[in-house]
């Protein structure tokens, strides 16, 4: 196994050193996991164009390596009658899938494994059924072949459990927008009860602030404070939402979810100097988030954060149209600094305009504040596969 690995690193170095594109050296989803009413868990993965996978199977220990590929890396308990837990990590210049089943794989045949290929807006797929009596109710599908499992103990997946970060934007002596509501009460309020949402559905929870105050002030400016919050998405965390309250004229409403990157035209552009500051500080910071997201094209982990964040994005603002049924403002890319440069999924939600006669009075009850946050929190659920 060691000379594969050592032999995967070289071949990762020679994909890096003639720059093939992120579409050779492609991403894997998070896991979909559904339990199928025939008795069997089904797991999903996003993949490489074209996957090659092994799997070795333990016990109640599936494990499957992808290559090449990466992944964000994570893991998270399941529910489903065959699954109690996966684990994603990225070894080499693939990826190690483990699978911990409910029962043993080995003393029936309790397990298929197969490739999907792309249909429609589907990505090429790998397909895992995992269930003690897979064998009478089996996939007509090539079946992988098993590999011989080594003989060291494999080592137990620590308590899986997702964290999120999350961000009410501004707070101190910095209020964000203010008219019919005052922003940083809102996104307070709303990180609050995005917050009893995922933690009742098991989901760790770290805010970046959870009263009225900011890290901006004498000793800290407005990119000291962005930075600050932004650092708290690191890289053992599985995704950082950052929340906020738009402003235009009385006649603008709607929501619209970001990620980073440069934004498309010019009213997004003046989007994101607003909310790195405004003013000149505003535009430095946007100017300078500008040419990292430029630096960021040929950064392939960057990239694959952003895919995941879009992915994230999507997923959050569907979620969102549907609890709240306001205006569809999309999803963009822009230069916020709060998510510039992201190591993990990372998004910034404009969940109304508080200059809107009406969005903006709603925006401060406590009726449609919950709807914004069950829209945040499922969609949020939905990417982490809960
Ligand atoms: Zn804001």
């Amino acid at each position: 196994m060691r000379n594969v690995s050592v032999f995967g690193f070289f071949l990762l170095g020679l994909v890096l050193f003639f720059g093939l594109s992120l579409a050779q050296l492609d991403g894997v989803g998070t896991p979909r996991i559904a339990a199928h009413d025939q008795g069997f868990t089904r797991v999903v993965l996003d993949a490489p164009t074209k996957p090659k996978f092994s799997v070795s199977i333990r016990g109640k220990t599936f494990e499957m390596l992808i290559s090449p590929a990466k992944a964000v890396a994570g893991n998270a308990d399941s529910d489903t009658p065959e699954l109690a837990s996966w684990q994603l990590e990225n070894l080499g210049n693939g990826v190690k899938l483990t699978l911990r089943t409910t029962f043993d794989l080995s003393s029936v045949q309790g397990w298929k494994a197969f490739t999907l290929d792309p249909t429609g807006d589907q990505p090429n797929r790998i397909v895992i059924d995992l269930g003690a009596k897979l064998g009478v109710v089996a996939a007509n599908q090539p079946v992988a072949s098993v590999v011989k499992p080594t003989t060291s103990k494999p080592k137990t997946p620590s308590k899986p459990k997702l964290t999120v970060v999350l961000d009410a934007g501004h707070g101190g002596i910095d209020p964000g927008m203010s008219k019919y509501v005052t922003e940083k009460i809102v996104t307070l309020s709303l990180a609050l009860k995005v917050r009893a949402i995922l933690e009742n559905n098991g989901v760790n929870v770290v805010m970046t602030r959870t009263g009225d105050y900011a890290w901006q002030g004498k000793s800290c400016d407005k990119r000291c404070d962005l930075d600050a919050r932004a650092n708290m998405g690191s890289s053992d965390r599985n995704a950082f939402v950052s929340i906020h309250v738009n402003s235009a004229d009385a006649r603008a409403q709607g929501i619209s979810t970001y990620l980073f990157g440069q934004s498309a035209d010019a009213e997004t552009l003046a989007q994101a100097e607003r909310e790195n500051g405004g003013g000149s500080t505003g535009k430095a910071l946007t100017r300078a988030a500008r040419n990292l997201a430029q630096d960021l094209i040929n950064d392939q982990l960057a990239q694959l954060n952003v895919k995941f964040s879009k992915k994230l994005a999507n997923l959050v603002q569907s979620n969102l149209l549907s609890t709240t049924g306001a205006v569809n403002q999309g999803v963009r890319q822009a230069e916020f600094w709060v998510i510039k440069k992201p190591r993990i999924p990372s998004i910034l939600i404009e969940t109304g305009f508080g200059t809107h006669p009406v969005e903006g009075k709603n925006l401060g009850t406590n009726w449609y504040q919950q709807k914004i946050a069950l829209g945040i929190a499922r969609g949020v659920l939905s990417f982490l596969g809960n």
